[in-house]
C-alpha cells in the first residue's frame, strides 16, 4: 500500500447507520463518536420530534396521514449538529429542548407509523447524509434510508436497563417514573410493530447489545468497526 492510497482511504467519508429502541444509547455513542471521526451527528428523531410538534400546535391529528404529510411539507425542519449538543430549528425557532418533552415523544411515536410521513422523512434524511462524513441515528436508517451504509450497529439493551437509563438522562424519579417507563414500553412496542419500516435489525448490521457494557467500551468497539470499515 503506497502513501496515496492510505490517504484517499483515510479521507474517505463514511455514512455510518445506529440503529435501535430508545435507552440503548444511540445518540450519546453517535454524537461521540461524529466528534472524533468529525463527522455531522444527525438524529433522525429529532425530525418526527419537530414534525410532531407542528401537529400538537396546529392541533392535527396524529392519525390523518394527509394533514401530516402537509404540515410537514410546509415545515422547516432543520439539523444543526453542534458540539455542545444538536439543535433543531422548526421554522426558524429552536425547539430542541420542547421536542423532548413526553407529550412531543408520544406524538412523534404517532406520526412516525405513517407510510407518507416517513417517505417525506426518508427524502430529507437522504439529501442530508448524502455526501458521507455523517453518523445517523434512528430506526430505519440501515434498513431504509441508507441501505448501502458503510457501517450499520444495530445497538440494543435490556429493557429494564434503557428504562432506567433514561430516568436517569432525563432526572425522572418518584411516581412519574412508572408512568414514564410504560410510555417507552409502548413507543417502543409501536416502532417494533408498525407495518412501515418496523424497527429491525438490517440483515448486514452489527448488533452490539450495550446491556453489561460502559459507553467507553460500546464506544470503542464501533471504533474498531469503523476502522475495519475504512481499510475496506
Ligand atoms: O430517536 P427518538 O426517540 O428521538 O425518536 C422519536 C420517535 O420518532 C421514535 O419513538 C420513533 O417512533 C420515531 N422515529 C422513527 N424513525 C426514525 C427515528 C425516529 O420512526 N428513524
Amino acid at each position: 500500500m503506497n502513501d496515496h492510497s492510505t490517504d484517499e482511504q483515510s479521507s474517505r467519508k463514511l455514512i455510518i447507520a445506529i440503529d435501535g429502541p430508545a435507552g440503548a444509547g444511540k445518540s450519546t455513542i453517535a454524537s461521540r463518536l461524529a466528534r472524533k471521526l468529525g463527522y455531522v451527528n444527525l438524529e433522525s428523531g429529532a425530525m418526527y420530534r419537530a414534525l410532531a410538534l407542528k401537529a400538537i400546535e396546529r392541533d392535527a391529528s396524529f392519525d390523518d396521514e394527509a394533514a401530516l404529510v402537509k404540515l410537514a411539507e410546509n415545515a422547516r425542519i432543520q439539523l444543526e449538529p453542534a458540539i455542545g449538543g444538536n439543535r433543531t430549528l422548526l421554522d426558524g425557532r429552536d425547539v430542541s429542548s420542547r421536542i423532548r418533552e413526553r407529550d412531543v415523544s408520544e406524538a412523534a411515536s404517532r406520526v412516525s407509523v405513517h407510510p407518507k410521513v416517513r417517505a417525506w422523512m426518508v427524502a430529507r434524511q437522504r439529501e442530508m447524509g448524502a455526501g458521507g462524513g455523517v453518523v445517523m441515528e434512528g430506526r430505519d436508517i440501515g434498513t431504509k434510508v441508507f441501505p448501502h451504509a458503510d457501517l450499520k450497529i444495530f445497538l440494543d439493551a435490556d429493557p429494564v436497563v434503557r428504562e432506567q437509563r433514561r430516568m436517569t438522562q432525563q432526572k425522572i424519579k418518584g411516581d412519574v417514573a412508572a408512568s414514564v417507563a410504560a410510555e417507552l414500553r409502548e413507543r417502543d412496542r409501536r416502532d417494533r410493530t408498525r407495518v412501515a419500516s418496523p424497527l429491525v435489525a438490517a440483515a448486514d448490521a452489527v448488533v452490539i447489545n450495550s446491556t453489561g457494557l460502559t459507553e467507553d467500551e460500546v464506544l470503542a468497539r464501533v471504533e474498531g468497526l469503523v476502522k475495519e470499515r475504512m481499510r475496506d
